[in-house]
């Protein structure tokens, strides 16, 4: 007797779409079977022809709770994280008050987020001038690894790490096996922004500054032998310094972003700074070479980099507006309306989004419909297609830059380990391995 039994004609599995009927026993996926096969469960969903995907893992959001709850949540995110079929976040260090910079931080976090999660939640940590001693007992209490930034972050109680910082810090991580995931933007190369436009801010963030910052974290890796994850490559331009040092066997992943995959810099509408984010969405000759670097495997992950704010620090100026793009609820349907456009399957977007993030951030039991996982499941209509309605979105703020754009897919439903991930929240905190 199961729980529950998914069928779907589209069941996306680590080998492909196959006719299956998922069975759930106690949270986890029990075992497969031929999609017809009898089964006795408590309840039984043939989804037909619909898809049958795992529950997506956003390894990089912003939740900014406590402290800055009125830009984001842990209800509302993980209320939008659902809807938009991801079942696993993986919270960013820096936004909230304190940032995640200490076990007494990270504390605080917990108890802010404990109950209010309507999906399961990892936190990373954050590596900052100072806190050198702190993150070997964050590793113990269960943080994913550590953030660090190699220019302004943009927050005044999140300060970066000049390389000598980041060479101590990685020797350090290297003696527990710990991982530090790149804000990589070498300081030296940004600029001023010149001017309220997009054109300004965009040069002012050249691609060459992106570049030149991998290169130091691929020398430092080299050298320490810690691993290291280059956070939101925007430019294209890194894409051969990651290829080099894969194939050197050098322990460097990439991901990149739904937004640099999805939006170009020739359609950011004048003063709609709902597009603004560092580094900056780019042309749309590099976005393709990005979808050319995710196809050949050169960028692991797909992740949204959901960095909120209130509406009015989105004022329409790129020189002084926050920084940052709101998609936790659309990543899926943005990502999966430009990759099916450009001929990638359903097993791409799932290996981008839920496979390559969980194995990032180290996360048993996710990212594929295999028996043993939890389950986490979504639904997932592949051939609807509606405009972005923001206000609709569960964002605590409505500001996107999707905002009537009119993306492909919809999620139906949600499951968290077996259980509608919509009703009352049962997401748990994944700490430790
Ligand atoms: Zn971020």
């Amino acid at each position: 007797m199961y729980d529950l039994v998914v069928r779907s004609r589209r069941t996306v599995t680590p080998d492909g779409e196959r006719p299956l009927a998922v069975a759930v026993r106690d949270g986890r996926i029990a075992s497969l079977h031929d999609h017809a096969a009898p089964l006795d469960a408590a309840e039984d969903v043939d989804l037909r022809d619909l898809a049958l995907l795992p529950g997506l893992v956003d390894t990089h959001v912003h939740v900014n709770e406590p402290g800055r709850t009125h830009w984001e949540g842990f209800a509302t995110a993980t209320r939008a994280a659902a809807a938009g079929g991801v079942t696993t976040i993986v919270d960013m260090p820096l936004n909230a008050l304190p940032p995640t910079v200490s076990v007494a931080a990270l504390e605080a976090k917990l108890a802010a987020a404990g109950g209010r999660c309507h999906v399961d939640v990892g936190f990373w940590g954050g590596a900052v001038p100072g806190n050198l001693k702190e993150l070997r007992p964050l590793h113990d209490r269960g943080v994913r690894g550590f953030k660090c930034f190699m220019s302004p972050s943009g927050v005044d109680e999140f300060p970066e790490l000049g390389l000598g910082e980041i060479r101590q810090v990685m020797t350090e991580l290297a003696g527990f096996g710990g991982l530090l995931v790149v804000h990589a933007e070498d300081p030296a190369l940004l600029t001023g922004c010149a001017g309220p436009g997009y054109a300004a801010f965009l040069d002012s963030r050249p691609e060459a500054a992106e570049r030149g910052a991998v290169e130091q974290i691929v020398r430092l890796t080299r050298e320490t032998g810690a691993r290291a994850h280059i956070l939101h490559v925007s430019g294209a331009g890194c894409l051969d310094v990651l290829e080099a040092a894969r194939a050197e066997g050098l322990p460097v992943t990439a991901e990149t972003c739904p937004h640099y995959l999805t939006l170009t810099a020739e359609d950011v509408p004048d003063g709609d700074t709902a597009y603004k984010c560092c580094p900056p969405i780019r042309s749309a000759a590099n976005r393709d070479r990005l979808w050319d670097g995710l196809a050949r495997g050169v960028l692991d992950c797909v992740v949204t980099d959901h960095s909120p704010s209130t509406a009015d620090l989105k004022v329409p100026d790129f020189a002084a507006a926050w920084g940052g793009v709101s998609s936790l609820q659309l990543g899926l349907r943005a990502v999966w309306t430009e990759a099916s456009r450009r001929g990638h399957g359903l097993g791409d977007v799932v290996r981008w989004m839920s496979a390559a993030p969980a194995r990032l951030a180290g996360l048993r039991g996710k990212g594929g419909i295999e028996p043993g996982n939890d389950a986490d499941l979504v639904a997932f209509d592949p051939d609807s297609a509606e405009p972005v309605d923001a206000r609709r979105l569960h964002h605590k703020n409505p500001v996107t830059p999707y905002q009537g754009r009119r993306l492909r897919g919809a999620v139906l439903t949600t499951w968290l380990r077996g259980r509608p991930a919509d009703d009352v929240p049962h997401g748990t905190f994944l700490l430790g391995a």
